[in-house]
Protein backbone atom coordinates (compact mmCIF):
# COMPACT_ATOMS: atom_id res chain seq x y z
CA UNK A 1 0.00 0.00 0.00
CA UNK A 2 0.99 3.39 -0.94
CA UNK A 3 2.03 5.35 2.43
CA UNK A 4 -0.27 7.57 4.29
CA UNK A 5 -0.49 11.03 2.91
CA UNK A 6 -0.34 13.89 6.10
CA UNK A 7 0.58 17.61 5.91
CA UNK A 8 1.23 20.82 7.92
CA UNK A 9 -0.60 24.11 6.44
CA UNK A 10 0.10 27.71 7.14
CA UNK A 11 1.61 30.90 6.12
CA UNK A 12 4.47 31.08 6.35
CA UNK A 13 5.75 27.91 6.65
CA UNK A 14 9.20 27.08 5.09
CA UNK A 15 10.79 26.93 8.79
CA UNK A 16 7.97 24.78 9.92
CA UNK A 17 9.82 21.65 11.84
CA UNK A 18 6.69 19.69 11.77
CA UNK A 19 7.76 17.46 8.42
CA UNK A 20 11.20 16.90 10.57
CA UNK A 21 9.18 16.00 13.41
CA UNK A 22 6.88 13.65 12.05
CA UNK A 23 9.08 11.74 9.52
CA UNK A 24 11.28 10.65 12.93
CA UNK A 25 8.37 9.55 14.83
CA UNK A 26 7.70 7.15 11.62
CA UNK A 27 10.55 5.80 11.59
CA UNK A 28 11.19 5.35 14.91
CA UNK A 29 7.69 3.93 15.05
CA UNK A 30 7.71 1.53 12.03
CA UNK A 31 5.02 3.91 10.84
CA UNK A 32 4.78 4.19 6.84
CA UNK A 33 4.03 7.54 6.33
CA UNK A 34 4.64 11.01 4.03
CA UNK A 35 4.68 14.31 5.74
CA UNK A 36 4.94 17.32 3.82
CA UNK A 37 4.25 21.44 4.59
CA UNK A 38 1.97 23.16 2.58
CA UNK A 39 2.44 27.34 2.06
CA UNK A 40 -1.60 27.55 1.50
CA UNK A 41 -2.58 31.89 0.46
CA UNK A 42 -4.12 33.68 2.87
CA UNK A 43 -7.67 33.35 1.39
CA UNK A 44 -7.58 29.80 0.49
CA UNK A 45 -7.47 27.57 3.70
CA UNK A 46 -10.37 25.79 2.97
CA UNK A 47 -9.65 25.06 -0.62
CA UNK A 48 -6.09 24.03 0.37
CA UNK A 49 -7.62 21.64 3.02
CA UNK A 50 -9.76 19.86 0.30
CA UNK A 51 -7.66 19.53 -2.04
CA UNK A 52 -5.28 17.57 0.42
CA UNK A 53 -8.07 15.39 1.50
CA UNK A 54 -9.09 15.02 -1.81
CA UNK A 55 -5.73 13.76 -3.20
CA UNK A 56 -6.04 10.89 -0.22
CA UNK A 57 -4.25 12.87 2.80
CA UNK A 58 -4.98 11.44 5.84
CA UNK A 59 -4.69 14.33 8.46
CA UNK A 60 -3.34 17.51 8.53
CA UNK A 61 -1.59 19.84 11.25
CA UNK A 62 -3.14 23.30 11.29
CA UNK A 63 -0.85 26.49 12.23
CA UNK A 64 -0.63 30.15 11.92
CA UNK A 65 -2.69 32.07 11.07
CA UNK A 66 -5.43 29.29 10.14
CA UNK A 67 -6.23 27.80 13.44
CA UNK A 68 -9.28 29.53 14.25
CA UNK A 69 -10.51 28.78 10.30
CA UNK A 70 -9.96 25.33 11.08
CA UNK A 71 -12.16 25.05 13.90
CA UNK A 72 -15.33 26.62 11.95
CA UNK A 73 -13.81 23.77 9.07
CA UNK A 74 -14.02 20.72 11.22
CA UNK A 75 -17.48 18.66 11.64
CA UNK A 76 -16.55 17.11 14.59
CA UNK A 77 -14.06 18.79 17.51
CA UNK A 78 -12.46 17.04 20.91
CA UNK A 79 -13.67 18.75 24.24
CA UNK A 80 -10.39 20.17 24.09
CA UNK A 81 -10.29 22.17 20.56
CA UNK A 82 -14.41 23.05 21.12
CA UNK A 83 -13.54 24.79 24.47
CA UNK A 84 -10.01 26.25 22.83
CA UNK A 85 -12.44 27.31 19.56
CA UNK A 86 -9.16 26.77 18.04
CA UNK A 87 -8.09 23.86 16.02
CA UNK A 88 -4.34 22.76 15.25
CA UNK A 89 -4.77 19.09 13.76
CA UNK A 90 -7.32 17.52 11.65
CA UNK A 91 -8.25 13.63 11.34
CA UNK A 92 -10.00 12.98 7.95
CA UNK A 93 -12.78 9.91 8.42
CA UNK A 94 -14.17 7.87 5.93
CA UNK A 95 -16.84 9.07 6.33
CA UNK A 96 -15.93 12.51 5.32
CA UNK A 97 -16.11 13.97 8.31
CA UNK A 98 -13.23 16.19 9.68
CA UNK A 99 -12.58 15.46 13.41
CA UNK A 100 -10.68 19.02 14.87
CA UNK A 101 -8.62 18.29 17.65
CA UNK A 102 -5.97 20.89 19.78
CA UNK A 103 -2.90 19.58 21.17
CA UNK A 104 -1.11 22.30 21.86
CA UNK A 105 -2.40 22.38 25.29
CA UNK A 106 -1.67 18.94 25.84
CA UNK A 107 1.78 19.18 24.39
CA UNK A 108 2.58 21.92 26.84
CA UNK A 109 1.27 20.40 29.89
CA UNK A 110 3.25 17.09 28.87
CA UNK A 111 6.65 19.08 28.51
CA UNK A 112 6.00 20.82 31.86
CA UNK A 113 5.11 17.58 33.89
CA UNK A 114 6.96 14.76 32.07
CA UNK A 115 9.93 16.49 30.59
CA UNK A 116 10.79 19.66 33.10
CA UNK A 117 9.53 17.35 36.08
CA UNK A 118 7.31 20.38 37.55
CA UNK A 119 3.99 19.09 38.89
CA UNK A 120 1.38 21.51 37.65
CA UNK A 121 -1.32 20.24 40.79
CA UNK A 122 -1.65 22.97 43.64
CA UNK A 123 0.41 25.29 41.62
CA UNK A 124 -0.15 29.06 41.12
CA UNK A 125 -0.08 29.79 37.00
CA UNK A 126 0.25 33.49 35.77
CA UNK A 127 -0.16 32.93 32.04
CA UNK A 128 1.29 36.00 30.20
CA UNK A 129 -0.86 36.76 26.78
CA UNK A 130 -4.41 35.83 25.64
CA UNK A 131 -4.18 34.94 21.78
CA UNK A 132 -4.39 31.79 20.05
CA UNK A 133 -1.77 29.92 21.75
CA UNK A 134 -3.25 30.92 25.28
CA UNK A 135 -6.88 30.02 24.13
CA UNK A 136 -4.98 26.61 23.44
CA UNK A 137 -3.68 25.76 26.54
CA UNK A 138 -6.18 26.75 28.83
CA UNK A 139 -8.24 23.87 29.28
CA UNK A 140 -5.26 21.47 29.77
CA UNK A 141 -3.85 23.96 31.97
CA UNK A 142 -7.22 23.68 34.39
CA UNK A 143 -7.41 19.96 34.12
CA UNK A 144 -4.23 19.94 36.34
CA UNK A 145 -5.94 21.23 39.14
CA UNK A 146 -3.48 24.06 39.82
CA UNK A 147 -4.26 26.42 42.80
CA UNK A 148 -5.00 29.08 40.79
CA UNK A 149 -4.87 30.40 37.24
CA UNK A 150 -4.38 33.69 35.97
CA UNK A 151 -4.07 35.40 32.82
CA UNK A 152 -2.48 38.79 31.77
CA UNK A 153 -2.69 40.45 29.11
CA UNK A 154 -2.42 44.08 27.20
CA UNK A 155 -5.97 44.43 26.75
CA UNK A 156 -7.31 43.43 29.55
CA UNK A 157 -10.51 42.51 28.09
CA UNK A 158 -9.12 39.63 25.88
CA UNK A 159 -8.34 37.69 29.22
CA UNK A 160 -11.73 38.26 30.74
CA UNK A 161 -13.57 37.00 27.54
CA UNK A 162 -11.05 33.92 28.00
CA UNK A 163 -12.42 34.07 31.78
CA UNK A 164 -15.77 33.54 31.34
CA UNK A 165 -15.11 31.12 27.76
CA UNK A 166 -13.60 28.37 30.45
CA UNK A 167 -15.84 29.51 33.64
CA UNK A 168 -17.67 26.15 33.65
CA UNK A 169 -13.94 24.56 33.97
CA UNK A 170 -12.68 26.72 36.42
CA UNK A 171 -12.02 29.99 38.12
CA UNK A 172 -9.57 32.24 35.87
CA UNK A 173 -8.04 35.75 37.49
CA UNK A 174 -7.52 38.30 35.20
CA UNK A 175 -5.70 41.83 34.62
CA UNK A 176 -2.96 43.68 32.89
CA UNK A 177 1.13 42.67 33.45
CA UNK A 178 1.34 45.86 35.94
CA UNK A 179 -1.24 44.46 38.18
CA UNK A 180 0.11 41.92 39.93
CA UNK A 181 3.14 43.52 41.65
CA UNK A 182 3.81 41.85 44.38
CA UNK A 183 2.00 38.55 43.85
CA UNK A 184 3.85 35.48 44.10
CA UNK A 185 3.20 32.48 41.12
CA UNK A 186 4.66 29.06 40.87
CA UNK A 187 5.38 28.97 37.36
CA UNK A 188 4.67 31.77 34.46
CA UNK A 189 4.21 30.68 31.07
CA UNK A 190 4.76 33.33 28.10
CA UNK A 191 2.50 33.34 25.29
CA UNK A 192 2.72 36.82 23.75
CA UNK A 193 4.08 37.21 20.32
CA UNK A 194 5.95 39.98 21.57
CA UNK A 195 8.96 37.80 21.89
CA UNK A 196 8.67 37.48 17.61
CA UNK A 197 9.68 41.10 17.61
CA UNK A 198 12.54 40.58 20.62
CA UNK A 199 10.18 42.35 22.65
CA UNK A 200 8.78 41.48 26.28
CA UNK A 201 5.47 42.86 27.92
CA UNK A 202 5.79 45.14 30.96
CA UNK A 203 6.46 42.75 34.05
CA UNK A 204 6.14 43.82 37.45
CA UNK A 205 9.84 44.18 39.68
CA UNK A 206 10.12 40.55 41.51
CA UNK A 207 7.63 38.63 39.92
CA UNK A 208 10.52 35.93 39.19
CA UNK A 209 11.60 35.69 42.37
CA UNK A 210 11.53 32.12 44.00
CA UNK A 211 9.85 31.16 40.44
CA UNK A 212 9.90 27.82 40.11
CA UNK A 213 9.73 27.85 36.38
CA UNK A 214 9.37 30.34 33.66
CA UNK A 215 8.62 28.96 30.45
CA UNK A 216 8.64 30.39 26.61
CA UNK A 217 6.36 29.17 24.52
CA UNK A 218 8.44 30.91 21.71
CA UNK A 219 11.46 29.03 20.61
CA UNK A 220 14.53 30.27 19.68
CA UNK A 221 18.30 29.48 19.23
CA UNK A 222 19.23 31.61 21.44
CA UNK A 223 17.63 32.50 25.03
CA UNK A 224 14.35 34.47 24.47
CA UNK A 225 14.22 38.27 26.30
CA UNK A 226 11.31 36.77 28.77
CA UNK A 227 14.18 33.76 29.71
CA UNK A 228 16.87 36.15 30.12
CA UNK A 229 14.77 38.79 32.61
CA UNK A 230 13.56 34.92 34.31
CA UNK A 231 17.19 34.00 34.77
CA UNK A 232 18.42 37.48 35.84
CA UNK A 233 15.44 37.81 38.23
CA UNK A 234 16.08 34.57 39.77
CA UNK A 235 13.37 31.53 38.40
CA UNK A 236 14.88 28.26 39.26
CA UNK A 237 14.47 26.79 36.14
CA UNK A 238 13.88 28.13 32.77
CA UNK A 239 12.70 26.70 29.31
CA UNK A 240 11.45 27.57 25.97
CA UNK A 241 8.71 26.25 23.85
CA UNK A 242 10.79 23.25 21.85
CA UNK A 243 9.47 20.43 24.02
CA UNK A 244 6.34 21.86 23.24
CA UNK A 245 6.37 21.86 19.65
CA UNK A 246 7.80 18.51 20.00
CA UNK A 247 4.90 17.27 22.26
CA UNK A 248 2.33 18.77 20.47
CA UNK A 249 3.07 16.78 17.51
CA UNK A 250 3.41 13.48 19.83
CA UNK A 251 0.10 14.00 20.58
CA UNK A 252 -1.46 14.65 16.13
CA UNK A 253 0.27 11.07 15.71
CA UNK A 254 -1.49 9.91 18.24
CA UNK A 255 -4.30 10.86 16.63
CA UNK A 256 -3.56 9.32 13.83
CA UNK A 257 -1.55 6.24 14.60
CA UNK A 258 -2.71 5.21 17.78
CA UNK A 259 0.97 5.24 19.36
CA UNK A 260 2.61 7.65 21.02
CA UNK A 261 6.54 8.26 19.58
CA UNK A 262 9.36 8.85 22.25
CA UNK A 263 10.18 12.54 22.02
CA UNK A 264 12.95 13.28 24.66
CA UNK A 265 16.17 12.73 21.60
CA UNK A 266 13.89 14.54 18.82
CA UNK A 267 13.45 17.69 21.47
CA UNK A 268 17.37 17.04 21.13
CA UNK A 269 18.37 16.56 18.16
CA UNK A 270 15.84 20.06 17.11
CA UNK A 271 17.46 21.79 19.88
CA UNK A 272 21.27 20.92 18.49
CA UNK A 273 20.05 21.98 15.11
CA UNK A 274 18.91 25.36 16.18
CA UNK A 275 22.01 25.70 17.92
CA UNK A 276 24.00 25.72 14.69
CA UNK A 277 21.51 28.23 12.83
CA UNK A 278 24.04 31.57 12.61
P1 LIG B 1 -1.68 35.99 18.77
O1 LIG B 1 -1.40 37.01 17.71
O2 LIG B 1 -2.93 35.19 18.68
O3 LIG B 1 -1.69 36.68 20.21
C1 LIG B 1 -0.74 37.65 20.53
C2 LIG B 1 -0.71 37.89 22.04
O4 LIG B 1 0.47 38.62 22.33
C3 LIG B 1 -1.86 38.73 22.56
O5 LIG B 1 -2.13 38.37 23.90
C4 LIG B 1 -1.29 40.15 22.48
O6 LIG B 1 -1.89 41.07 23.36
C5 LIG B 1 0.13 39.89 22.91
N1 LIG B 1 1.12 40.87 22.45
C6 LIG B 1 1.57 41.05 21.18
N2 LIG B 1 2.53 42.00 21.16
C7 LIG B 1 2.69 42.42 22.44
C8 LIG B 1 3.53 43.39 23.07
N3 LIG B 1 4.42 44.11 22.36
N4 LIG B 1 3.43 43.56 24.39
C9 LIG B 1 2.54 42.84 25.12
N5 LIG B 1 1.72 41.92 24.59
C10 LIG B 1 1.79 41.71 23.26
O7 LIG B 1 -0.38 35.04 18.80
P2 LIG B 1 -0.32 33.51 19.27
O8 LIG B 1 -1.05 33.41 20.54
O9 LIG B 1 -0.71 32.62 18.15
O10 LIG B 1 1.26 33.26 19.50
C11 LIG B 1 1.93 33.70 20.68
C12 LIG B 1 3.33 33.06 20.78
O11 LIG B 1 3.24 31.67 21.09
C13 LIG B 1 4.18 33.16 19.52
O12 LIG B 1 5.47 33.57 19.91
C14 LIG B 1 4.19 31.75 18.98
O13 LIG B 1 5.40 31.49 18.30
C15 LIG B 1 4.10 30.92 20.25
N6 LIG B 1 3.52 29.55 20.05
C16 LIG B 1 4.30 28.44 20.34
C17 LIG B 1 3.80 27.13 20.21
C18 LIG B 1 4.68 25.95 20.54
O14 LIG B 1 4.34 24.82 20.16
N7 LIG B 1 5.77 26.14 21.24
C19 LIG B 1 2.41 26.91 19.76
C20 LIG B 1 1.67 28.12 19.49
C21 LIG B 1 2.23 29.39 19.62
P3 LIG B 1 -3.25 41.88 22.95
O15 LIG B 1 -4.38 40.93 23.20
O16 LIG B 1 -3.26 43.06 23.84
O17 LIG B 1 -3.11 42.24 21.48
Amino acid sequence: APADRYAVVGNPIQHSKSPFIHTQFARQTGQIICYEAILAPLDTFRATVDAFRQSGGKGMNITVPFKLEAYTLATNLTERAASAQAVNTFRFEKDGAILGDNTDGAGLVRDIETNLGVPLQNKRLLLLGAGGAAHGVILPLLQKQPAQLTIANRTVGKAQQLARQFADYGRIDTGHFLDFAGEHFDILIHATSAGLQNELPPLPAGIFTDVLLAYDMLYRPQLTPFLQSAQNGGARQVADGTGMLVEQAAESFLLWRGIRPETPAIIQQIRQMQSHVS
